[in-house]
């Protein structure tokens, strides 16, 4: 119980302290009008036992009293309900920020072990989960246990035998639930499980559309959607089949209490034992204890469902960020020293020993899959090597602080991504708080600038998700803009014009010989033409880096540079004919 409101609490169980006060004054509130009600019918029942006449000051007092205390309920409701309320969506909205924030600091490998889905998921449906305890289920709690035993001691006053029967039946139904809680969590399990499933099979036939109709997979790819659709149905069902009976038979038997009150005083009344007003106290009194302990009961079912929400949000908080505090140094040399890495076992770099001098142009060649992007990776310290070390200026990278590393370098994939935003802030997203003079000096410089002034909205043009909008070489410069933006002295391209037409291979060369000038440049091309006026080229195999120098040392060298040389050369020739 300490660790989940623990986790549901993002570790400040404290906050949880007022929302239950609140809810347990609420719960005294309501049992003040039995009480009154009770008074009513006490000043009646004793005029007429003792045939004087009616005391009716009194009564018009009590009846005042019970209608001012009307106003006293509703108000303490409301700010129950305000108080409950406000702490459980404060709570979510830091939890969900706090969380959205640790993601980013965690290196890029745990991404590659979950599903994106999974984590939208966790941080929609898990914080709205923990929201409703929060605000409901756990106050709501707090008051029907502190409540009945409040009640119970009133009871015990006035009549013991009926206070014993009324609460007799109690520890039957906690150990209905407390019994039945490891089927509940197993249960609640494989329904969390489906439902995830869902959202990522979902994801996929949305974001796979284009090859699902391209392909023609309509049928295999909606058929594993279907399925995902129907094992959520059958997990739900199960829940309310095996969960929701084992709660009715929890309710059936604190019903039984007030039965089993109402046969004992009945007996007792009869016996001359019990007046009549101290069994209808009893009466009000009883329904006031098992409306809340019914609602309390139900909800302490759904508390296993939260209970894995909170555990799944507190393993992803639990998950170390990448290490490191020192500030990068601004530029220099970066060196590998025999660094190997591994995404998971099997090794994809070995003993990669290079040097990329600071403000020169070292370029990666080599097969594909044989690690040029890790490479670049490492630097950016998405994830630490292995074995080795990776320093900037002297300065080892894994005791740098990411942050203060991905500040020094600028990156160009050729795969681009552009925000939901117009074009100039995605540009903006090169450096905070750049004024438009700034965005539009370095579009200019990007060669981005006539196509974006021909735009209907120019700059404040709306670019769809995922920039569908524009072509791959308009994405490609608008990045290098960014990256003009930023001007980082460290620059990483990554088959930053390999797909490109010769058209815009042209304007993406242009951009990128003013983002590299003065810079210590990294660039990884699979035309070579590209980089042979690199000052440095390191050639990789397998992970291992097999060659390396300029390029005319390369070519006079028998090796896997001039063996692709001349590949490339006798392509550059190909041309498509009818067989
Ligand atoms: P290159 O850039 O030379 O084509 P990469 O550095 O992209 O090569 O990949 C090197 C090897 O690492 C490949 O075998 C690739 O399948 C593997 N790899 C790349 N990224 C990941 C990843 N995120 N998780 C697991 N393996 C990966």
């Amino acid at each position: 119980m300490k660790r989940f409101l623990y986790n549901i609490t993002g570790g400040n169980p404290k906050a949880l302290l007022e929302p239950c006060l609140v809810s347990l004054a609420t719960g005294f509130c309501q049992i003040v009008p039995s009480l009154l009600i009770f008074a009513v019918f006490d000043t009646i029942y004793l005029a007429y036992a003792r045939g004087q006449a009616m005391h009716m000051e009194k009564l018009w007092g009590i009846c005042a009293l019970l209608a001012g205390w009307m106003l006293v309920e509703y108000a303490a409701r409301a700010r129950a309900h305000e108080k409950t309320a406000m702490t459980a969506y404060h709570l979510s909205a830091i939890g969900r920020t706090e969380l959205a924030e640790h993601l980013r600091k965690l290196p890029l490998g745990f991404f590659g072990r979950r599903d994106p889905a999974t984590l939208t998921t966790m941080l929609l449906n898990d914080y709205s989960n923990v929201e409703t305890t929060v605000s409901f289920y756990v106050p709501q709690l707090a008051s029907a246990v502190i409540l009945p035993v409040v009640v119970f001691l009133i009871m015990l006053l006035f009549s013991p035998q009926m206070a014993l029967a009324m609460f007799l039946p109690l520890p039957l139904c906690f150990g209905i639930m407390w019994l039945s809680s490891g089927l509940q969590k197993k249960i609640s399990g494989r329904h969390v499980r489906a439902r995830e499933d869902c959202a990522g099979r979902l994801q996929e036939y949305l974001l796979g559309m284009r090859e699902i109709k391209s392909h023609n997979l309509s049928g295999e790819r909606f058929e594993a959607l279907r399925e995902a659709f129907a094992r959520l149905k059958r997990e739900s069902l199960r829940m309310e089949i095996m969960v929701v009976p084992i709660v009715l038979i929890a309710i059936a038997a604190l019903r039984s209490g007030l039965t089993l009150m109402l046969l004992i005083g009945t007996f007792l009344l009869v016996g001359g034992e019990l007046s009549l007003p101290i069994f209808l106290l009893f009466l009000l009194l009883g329904m006031r204890v098992v409306e809340p302990l019914s609602v309390a009961l139900v909800h302490y079912a759904e508390l296993r469902y939260t209970a894995l929400s909170a555990d799944r949000i507190m393993e992803i908080r639990q998950e170390p960020p990448l290490p490191g505090t020192g500030q990068a140094p601004c530029g220099g040399d970066i060196r590998f020293d025999r660094v190997s890495f591994a995404y998971r076992h099997t090794d994809v770099l070995q003993e990669v020993s290079f040097l990329a001098p600071a403000g020169r142009v070292t370029a990666l060649v080599g097969p594909s899959g044989s690690g040029k992007s890790t490479i670049t990776r490492l630097i950016a310290r998405f994830w630490d090597v292995r074995q080795g070390t990776i320093s900037l200026a002297g300065h080892d990278l894994a005791t740098c602080d990411p942050e203060s590393i991905l500040a020094r370098i600028s990156m160009v994939f050729q795969d681009v991504y552009l925000f939901r935003d117009s074009i100039g802030n995605n540009i903006a997203v090169g450096r905070k708080n750049a004024t438009r003079r700034e965005v539009e000096e370095a579009a200019k410089k990007a060669c981005c600038h006539d196509f974006i002034a021909a735009l209907p909205q120019g700059y404040d043009t709306p670019v769809g998700e995922g920039g569908c909008t524009l072509s791959g070489g308009e994405k490609q410069r608008i990045s290098i803009a960014r990256a003009l933006l930023k001007d980082a002295p460290i620059i990483l391209l990554d088959e930053a014009t390999a797909s490109l037409d010769p058209e815009n291979e042209i304007y993406v060369q242009r951009a990128i010989n003013a983002l590299v000038a003065n810079k210590t440049v990294l660039i990884i091309a699979h035309r070579l033409r590209t980089i042979r006026r690199a000052d440095w080229i390191v050639v990789l195999d397998h992970g291992r880096v097999i060659e390396q120098g300029t390029h005319e040392q390369l070519l006079a060298e028998t090796g896997l540079y001039q063996h692709l040389w001349t590949l490339q050369g006798r392509s550059a020739g190909w041309s498509m004919r009818p067989a």
